[in-house]
């Protein structure tokens, strides 16, 4: 990680525990489940930025012994873990909002919560602008998921300012833990987002349509074979994964038939870097598997079609 980079990942780990500390105390102040809502956020910002920055790191370190196809399922195993905490938390919430909204009893001394939420406000301000400035000289894509988040935070500290004032000043009673409901529910839609992407991971999702098209597409531009099969792709955090079969002449020698797989392989390693690609040579012909059509369709069939 570069320096910039670092010292940008380190100014929110700065402001989330300053934030942190600050909400607890407006939370006990004042016994408002939007602070604590809003407690829980800054809170699960710490963690995140933290279990990220160990994810990332553990997720690159280089293929070893008990490791061949490297560490890229870190960085899925970091967001899920991530992805669980919210979800208690979010629960805890609720709970808790559930339990107020059934006793009547309501938040005090709103203006500690309110001065503690406008303190917040300004500094997720000055860190967001510190980000961008950040983004635009090195093109992060961490620091860049970190100021979507924190520019999401910008409105949640607004919505404890509103709450307040409609609970303590305006004596809309019930306000107070309605606004804490609703910022548990942001924090769970916005950890199923997280979640999505982890377990098509997890789970060795094909590539998009498109992505797997290109590749088809780059792979046949080149000669020596015929019928590209049994294609099956998957990412790996920052790694991606290709294995398929070509018919090649059956009296081709192993060397030429070398040259087309060394060669295919170089294509695509130009078009994706990084990929990991292994190739399977049938005798042109050879059908293992006359009735899966996963296994035995043709993939190029889409570029025959778009020529006709
Ligand atoms: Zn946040
Ligand atoms: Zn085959």
């Amino acid at each position: 990680m570069n320096r910039p980079v670092r010292r940008a990942a380190l100014a929110s780990v700065a402001v989330a525990l300053l934030l942190g500390a600050l909400k607890a105390w407006a939370a006990l102040k004042t016994g408002s489940v939007a602070v604590l809502a809003s407690l829980a956020d800054s809170l699960l910002d710490l963690v995140a930025s933290l279990v990220t920055l160990g994810g990332v790191r553990w997720a690159m370190q280089p293929a070893d012994a008990e490791h061949r196809f490297g560490h890229g399922k870190a960085e899925a195993l970091a967001a899920l873990f991530q992805v669980g905490v919210i979800a208690v938390s979010a629960f805890a919430i609720l709970l808790r909002a559930i339990e107020r909204l059934s006793t009547d009893q309501t938040s005090t001394d709103p203006e500690y919560g309110i001065g503690v939420s406008i303190v917040a406000f300004v500094l997720t301000l000055a860190l967001t602008s510190y980000q961008r400035s950040v983004i635009r000289r090195t093109r992060s894509v961490a620091i860049g998921a970190d100021h979507v988040h924190y520019q999401s935070d910008l409105l949640l500290n607004g919505a404890v300012i509103v709450a307040l004032v409609l609970e303590g000043y305006l004596g809309l009673a019930g306000a107070d833990p309605l606004f804490g409901i609703a910022i548990a529910f942001w924090l769970m839609f916005g950890a199923w987002r997280a979640s999505v992407e982890a377990i098509n991971q997890l789970m060795d999702r094909e590539w998009p349509e498109e992505k797997r098209r290109r590749l088809v597409e780059v792979a046949c531009g080149l000669s020596g074979f015929e019928r590209l099969h049994d294609l099956r792709t998957r990412t790996s955090g920052n790694r991606d994964f290709v294995q398929f079969h070509i018919w090649v002449d059956p009296d081709m020698s192993v060397a030429a038939a070398h040259d087309v797989v060394e060669a295919l392989e170089r294509a695509l390693a130009d078009e994706f870097p990084g990929i990991e690609v292994l190739i399977h040579l049938d005798p042109a012909g050879q059908v293992d598997d006359p009735h899966n059509p996963l296994v035995e369709a043709d993939e190029s069939a889409f570029l025959k079609e778009t020529k006709r």
